[in-house]
């Protein structure tokens, strides 16, 4: 809106069809959510047999902050315009989300989407996602990701709110809505302790990669 630009980092094979995108810093003050993110794509890029298999079957791409005006401005929710981004997926009143969107639907066109993650900050660590019986492709990605995020962080419980009746204006379920894939938003406590962040955000992502290396040829 003051015309500074939203970065998209493009990691992977961009020749892939297969797509994941992460976004994330649409509320200014969630900073332990934009540290989740970083060390999130710190896995993705290491020199791991395991990231090296996902980086050239699949193509990543990151948004990592969405509100880069609103950080700026030191502001609590909203962007320039007022407007909470992440009660715009609907109206996209707003040229960030316009642009986000635009983005994502773009890739649609090149391939396949497999997975949408979004990170936040709030009082608590909690994974929202979509409910068990709601249709997704990849099926049974979510469940398997928490279980195994909490299968390598021993002790941690990977708390689950999967409401049936989600907002409607929000990213995740825009994304879930609009192409059947699993979307989920990933909040980090604002005191989580940054060690635990760390081992988490790591264990997120190789469980991720494994997944979906696993899942890639699948309806
Ligand atoms: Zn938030």
């Amino acid at each position: 809106m003051k015309g500074v630009p939203l970065i998209r980092l493009d990691i992977g094979n961009p020749s892939s069809k297969r797509k994941v995108v992460i976004i994330g810093r649409q509320h200014p003050p969630e900073t332990t959510g934009s540290m989740a993110l970083m060390r999130f794509i710190e896995s993705v890029v290491a020199d791991s047999e395991q990231a090296r298999s996902f980086r050239e079957a699949f193509h990543l791409v990151v948004m990592p902050l969405l509100n880069p005006d609103g950080v700026d401005a030191g502001h609590w929710r909203h962007n320039l315009g007022h407007v909470d981004l992440n009660r715009d997926w609907n109206a996209f009143a707003q040229p960030e989300t316009r642009a986000v969107r635009d983005q994502i639907l773009a890739l649609k066109e090149q391939g396949r989407l497999f997975l949408m993650l979004d990170f936040h900050s709030t009082f608590r660590d909690v994974f929202y996602t979509q409910p068990d019986e709601a249709a997704s492709s990849p099926p049974n990605f979510t469940v398997r990701w928490l279980a195994g995020i909490r299968r390598r962080v021993p002790g941690y419980t990977a708390e689950r709110s999967a409401s049936p009746t989600p907002t409607p204006t929000t990213s995740t379920y825009w994304a879930h809505h609009t192409f059947g894939i699993p979307a989920i938003t990933y909040e980090i406590g604002d005191n989580t302790d940054r060690t635990l962040l760390k081992r988490v955000a790591h264990a997120a992502a190789e469980e991720m990669m494994e997944l979906l290396v696993e899942m890639k040829d699948e309806k």
